[in-house]
């Protein structure tokens, strides 16, 4: 395998640094802006901080199913 292309978008993109590679896991791959990422690997993650849970983007929605 040839790590210095980018991974395809079904692998995580997230360069790890000290070991001059791309993680390449493709364990429950989402996408971001940053490209496809691991769960150790969003952008959340990066910073230390938990995921944000999912759930109804409109505030009206949310309202009216609480
Ligand atoms: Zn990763």
């Amino acid at each position: 395998m040839n790590d210095s292309t980018t991974p395809p978008n079904t692998q995580c993109g997230h360069w790890i640094g000290s070991e001059q590679r791309y993680c390449r896991s493709d364990d429950t791959i989402r996408r971001y802006l940053q490209g496809c990422r691991s769960p150790m690997h969003t952008p959340r993650a990066l910073q230390g901080l938990p995921e944000i849970p999912p759930g109804p983007g409109i505030p009206a929605l949310r309202e009216a199913t609480a």
